[in-house]
């Protein structure tokens, strides 16, 4: 017979899902009701409100997407981007790379715009593309690169677009909530995110915010958007202002009262306060991580709060620690990824994880394993660094 499945409670410190909040979670409990009920219609109206606060925009197109992350990205393409067209791609990372596979399922071409993993996008780079292809019609790129942890900076590539004439798209899954993003005064024209990062919520929802310039593109499209799901013009008759709600696809309620929950926490705390506990909490966290003698990879301005990629020691088996750390202390690191693979850890303090117990937790557990395999390190030491710092 089968049985109810249990998981272990573990601490997410990884790149992501992080720790659900337990408001959240309870929320996730709550009775369903259905997605044309008035209650539910009136709770998806706070929904847009609150992700409007979130991206810091008054977009009206300011909605959840039904589905993780990837279908917000691929939301965006599919809507913007019709075959013929050219799309300038920024890649520093993996995400970088999911971009360019988009616009070439679309049968656009991508004009890549490429930086080392760990490097922000070069601004000069950018501005050379657009300038060998004056034809192109958007610019894409990742604020927040998870992959590697770098940060690049959104409102100066947004500027250099619009110069060029160009509409952007920006991935903020791993930024929203957690480090500064202001999608109106930075000039971002279409903006997908992930609930699973900063948002303290469960996987599974994508918000997505698109701004006039991108909606006139989508009314002026020559073809129809190949993705029935993704064709806003349709998903609109359903969460659109002053329509009938017209059935398009079953919401998915109960992840939508957690990710109402979850913005609600967001607006308690406050957005700006939000960012600055990301960084307090970075901080402490690297005070701890750098008196072990472990290193960062990304130079310090470029550095992302919420996803540290820290150097592994040598002649340490990244693996058996990852392993370790989930068996003896229910803690859950990444490992690197793409050309990081095996070169860094990737510690994540995103959303409800960024906090001092997670730290705390993370330094502790972290020197208990590394000391057991013999590695190289300073001991006894990192807990009275992140210390010095929390309480700074
Ligand atoms: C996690 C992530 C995604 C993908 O989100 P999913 O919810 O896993 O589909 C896209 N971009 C970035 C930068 C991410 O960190």
């Amino acid at each position: 017979m089968s049985q109810s499945f249990n998981p272990t409670p573990r601490t997410l410190m990884g790149p992501g899902p992080s720790d659900v909040h337990p408001r959240v979670l309870s929320a996730l409990g709550r009775p369903t009701i259905g997605h044309l009920d008035p209650e539910f219609v009136s709770m998806m109206d706070e929904v847009k409100g609150l992700l409007q606060y979130a991206f810091q925009t008054k977009n009206e197109l300011t909605i959840p997407v039904s589905a993780p992350g990837s279908a917000g990205m691929e939301t965006c393409f599919v809507n913007l981007i019709e075959p013929g067209d050219k799309v300038v791609v920024c890649q520093n990372g993996v995400f970088g790379g999911r971009m360019k596979e988009n616009v070439e399922r679309i049968g656009a071409t991508a004009i890549m715009v490429e930086d080392e993993w760990g490097k922000p996008v070069d601004p000069q780079k950018v501005e050379d593309a657009l300038k060998a292809n004056p034809d192109a019609k958007a610019v894409a790129f990742v604020h927040a690169e998870t992959s590697t942890g770098a940060c690049s900076d959104v409102k100066t590539l947004c500027a250099l677009a619009h110069k060029h004439n160009c509409v952007t798209i920006v991935d903020t899954v791993t930024s929203l909530g957690g480090s500064e993003l202001r999608v109106d005064d930075w000039g971002v024209d279409a903006v997908y995110s992930g609930s699973q990062k900063c948002l303290s919520c469960t996987p599974g929802i994508s918000p997505v915010s698109f701004n006039e310039r991108a909606i006139e593109i989508i009314k002026n499209r020559k073809t129809k958007v190949q993705s029935w799901f993704m064709d806003l013009n349709l998903v609109m008759g359903y969460w659109g202002a002053n329509t009938k709600r017209a059935y398009h696809h079953t919401a998915p309620i109960n992840a939508l009262y957690a990710l109402h929950e979850a913005l609600v926490m967001l607006k308690e705390e406050g957005l700006e306060n939000a960012w600055q506990r990301h960084m307090h909490n970075h901080l402490a966290l690297r005070a701890g991580l750098e008196a072990m003698g472990l290193s960062f990879i990304v130079e310090e301005k470029y550095r992302l709060p919420q996803l540290n990629s820290v150097t592994i020691p040598d002649g340490v088996e990244e693996v058996k620690v990852r392993a370790q750390l989930l068996k003896e202390f229910n803690l859950e690191i990444g490992a690197g990824l793409g050309a990081l693979a095996g070169k860094v850890w990737r510690v994540g303090l995103m959303g409800y994880s960024s906090r001092a117990e997670n730290i705390l937790l993370c330094l502790s557990a972290l020197e208990a394993v590394l000391s057991e395999l013999g590695a190289n390190i300073n001991t006894g030491v990192a807990i009275a660094a992140a210390q010095k710092q929390l309480s700074g």
